[in-house]
């Protein structure tokens, strides 16, 4: 059993890491160090059409270039589909998913007439559930249909297990696809466990969704990590970074002549941060 203080940088390689990514990679970097604790890089590249190698090559340079030094093996999602798919059998032996089958355009159209329509921390309005008593005979025969679909938690049934406070927020999030047996939800939980993480320290963006994360822990038997969320790099205007924009993407900085201080200078860095996370 490890006991040693566990940290990670949790990346997904579909657009250039920008100053938001360099202070949550520091930050963890400079934990794992105070703590005399390892710091891991995982990939999280589920979706295989936007991540691509040459967006993961672009993303270890700029970590390198930083002078982040983290400790092999990289574990990359694309890799543990199988794993995935195990745990998604497992939550479907307890009948606690299920096959759905709307598209996210048919989901709007089905909640247009009510105003009040529950929406989640994102702004997405919740899954109506209509398959959610379907016999197995009623699944089969939809799965066989040709129609894509997604496994989604059955958010009632799980939380009389397990009462996570804010996770009814969600309603019936999203754990696999037809093509992919995986959702970040899942495969962030799964590999969380896998790699011995015991800190996460990640972004204020993904606060809302740790409730979801403690709820399939529990439901998978899996360990739960202390986590902890971070403030948020802003550009100029005050919004939150994209990977679309160039200007504050570190290789564009690095082209510009910036040196690793002046990335410290721009996200604001001071070494008595870490202490906040201890
Ligand atoms: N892969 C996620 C992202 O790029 C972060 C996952 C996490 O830190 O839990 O935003």
């Amino acid at each position: 059993m490890n006991d040693q203080p566990t940290f990670r940088f949790a990346p997904s390689p579909n657009g250039a890491l920008h100053l938001g990514h360099a202070y949550s990679a520091i930050l963890n970097f400079e934990l794992a160090q105070a703590t005399g604790g390892r710091f891991l890089v995982r990939v999280e590249d589920i979706d295989t059409a936007r991540c691509t190698p040459l967006l993961e090559a672009a993303m270890f340079e700029d970590l390198a270039w930083l002078d982040l030094e983290w400790e092999p093996p990289v574990l990359r999602q694309s890799k543990r589909f199988g794993l995935y798919q195990e745990m998604l059998d497992i939550l479907q032996d307890q009948g606690l998913i299920y096959p759905s089958f709307l598209s996210r355009g048919e989901i709007k159209q089905h909640v247009k007439a009510q105003p009040s329509w529950p929406r989640d921390p994102d702004g997405a309005p919740l899954y109506p559930g209509l398959e959610r008593d379907w016999s197995e005979a009623e699944r089969a025969t939809a799965m066989k249909s040709g129609k894509p679909y997604a496994w989604r938690l059955n958010m009632k049934q799980a939380l009389a297990l397990h009462p996570i406070a804010g996770a009814e927020a969600w309603g019936d999030v999203v754990l696999g696809r037809k093509e992919t047996p995986t959702s970040y939800h899942l495969s962030v939980v799964v590999d969380d466990a896998a790699q011995g993480v015991t800190h996460v320290v990640r972004g204020r963006d993904l606060e809302a969704s740790t409730s979801i994360h403690l709820l399939l822990q529990k439901l998978l038997g899996l360990p739960s990590p202390h986590y902890k969320h971070h403030r948020l790099i802003l550009d100029d205007q005050g919004e939150r970074l994209s990977k679309s924009v160039k200007s504050t993407a570190i290789k564009a900085l690095r082209d510009d002549g910036a040196s690793v201080a002046d990335i410290h200078h721009l996200i604001g860095w001071n070494d008595s941060e870490v202490e906040a996370y201890l």
